[in-house]
């Protein structure tokens, strides 16, 4: 049996029920078979993939906490520090019913090199809970984000571990989070990224998901000769990246027409208003069932469709496998020209293979959402430096470097001999930097 196939089979056995994690862990190793048969021998010999394959460490807690009626209520809090080869662990928080270790791993595997990929000195961790934040009232979230922090803290430092927000983690949690941190610890550092503009949070940052999935998809089109002025577009999913990602596609020239979220989704034809989206969903935190009230010539459906409309581009923005086979073979069929990933995984391993295979453009998650964690970083450097720089500069530099993560997850495919498949190309230049940093750290 090839080393590759040993280590997923060891993956699978060691870690049931966590169907995630394995789907994570086999994408990047099937896609490493090159670079990886090429060096099996020393690779094995230092069990390098056994060491990627296992997270440094791993903390899972309870998070107690007490509702506006007086109930105690327990959810399970998590922090994954999956690698630290090139810098502090660096990867969100996600609060959400579905969180379970599978997820937190799986995010936290991929986000290994996805920051890899962003060329800046960050490791990857993620973290979370199972608690559902929808409905609640400003007093509980806060309550629930103290209890979590009461004990997050003992592992997170702003050279150690440094998380963030993802779904369901925001500016308002990411104040409380900061705010019990520093009562407890006693110190003003740049522990979490994502912060107010009054507490040491970088401009950019918010937009910085979204608009990065454009600058990476506009590259990607250019390279494979077409332009995204005039495209239309479909996106899913109506939280900080999709609304931002929809945005920048606006400025660009191309046009969104769709969004969703888990209750149903929306179609406008004449684009979708981002002002009243970001109403809804950032003021008053309402469902898209509204979206109709701003617009009356849109559609909204129950449900998930999303993936039904004829458009250019796909950017699906919501969560983990949203885009299943069938979906890719509706784009397929309508003439879909590519898809970029704004959320981490939500293309399903079939799904790909499919637009793959039928040519449509595919740039992965870890690649194409970067542009987030690449700011977080950015926001890193100006705690650092005890400076904040202004929006021009911060939103240059992510363009810049979501301009050559492009050409670099291209050069790393046609270096291997599959020119134009972004996922190997991404993957491999993922893996490169962090395999090199590992091998010169000796056995650790
Ligand atoms: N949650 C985002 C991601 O998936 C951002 C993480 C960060 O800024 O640390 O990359």
């Amino acid at each position: 049996m090839s080393y590759i196939d040993e280590v997923i089979e060891e993956v699978v056995s060691k870690n049931p029920s966590e169907p995630e994690f394995h789907q994570a862990v086999k994408e990047v190793l099937e896609s490493l078979r090159p670079v990886i048969e090429e060096n099996e021998e020393l690779y094995r010999r230092e069990a390098l993939l056994e060491r990627i394959v296992n997270p440094e460490r791993q903390f899972k807690f309870r998070v107690p906490w007490v509702d506006d009626k007086g109930q105690v209520h327990v959810n399970t809090g998590y922090r994954v520090q999956f690698n630290s080869a090139i810098g502090p662990y660096k990867g969100g928080l996600r609060l959400h019913p579905s969180v379970n270790l599978g997820i937190i791993k799986f995010l936290g595997f991929e986000q290994v090199f996805k920051n890899s990929l962003t060329g800046l000195p960050i490791g990857g961790g993620k973290g979370g809970s199972d608690f559902d934040p929808k409905g609640k009232s400003d007093r509980e979230i806060m309550a629930f984000c103290q209890s979590f922090m009461t004990e997050l803290c003992k592992y997170i430092g702003a050279d150690t571990d440094v998380p963030a927000g993802d779904i369901g983690v925001g500016a308002r949690e990411i104040g409380y989070l900061f705010g019990q941190y520093k009562r407890i610890k006693g110190l003003y550092e740049g522990v979490l990224t994502g912060k107010g503009l009054s507490y040491g949070g970088s401009l950019a940052r918010t937009e910085a998901t979204g608009y990065g999935l454009l600058y990476l998809t506009e590259e990607l089109l250019k390279i494979n000769g077409i332009e995204l002025a005039g495209k239309i577009c479909s996106v899913s999913g109506s939280g900080n990246v999709a609304i931002y990602a929809t945005q920048k596609a606006h400025q660009l020239g191309a046009k969104v027409v769709t969004c969703s979220d888990s209750n149903g989704w929306v179609y406008d034809p004449e684009g979708i208003d981002v002002d009243a989206l970001k109403e809804i969903k950032e003021v008053k935190r309402a469902r898209l069932t509204e979206y109709k009230n701003y617009r009356p010539n849109s559609e909204y459906h129950e449900g998930r469709g999303v993936w039904s409309i004829k458009v250019d581009v796909a950017l699906p923005c919501a969560t983990q496998n949203e885009l299943h086979l069938e979906d890719a073979k509706q784009l397929v069929s309508n003439g879909c020209l590519a898809v970029c990933e704004g959320a981490n995984m939500p293309t399903t391993l079939e799904a790909t293979e499919y637009l793959q295979k039928n040519k449509v453009i595919f740039a992965p998650g870890k690649a194409a959402n970067a542009g987030g964690v690449a700011t977080s970083a950015l926001e890193m450097s100006q705690n650092s430096e005890r400076l904040s720089w202004s929006f021009e500069e911060v939103d240059a530099r992510l363009k810049r470097i979501m301009v050559d993560i492009t050409h670099n997850i291209d050069a790393a495919a046609k270096r291997y001999d599959c020119e134009g498949n972004y996922v190997m190309g991404a993957n491999i230049a993922g893996f490169e930097k962090v395999v090199d940093a590992m091998m010169a750290q000796g056995i650790v």
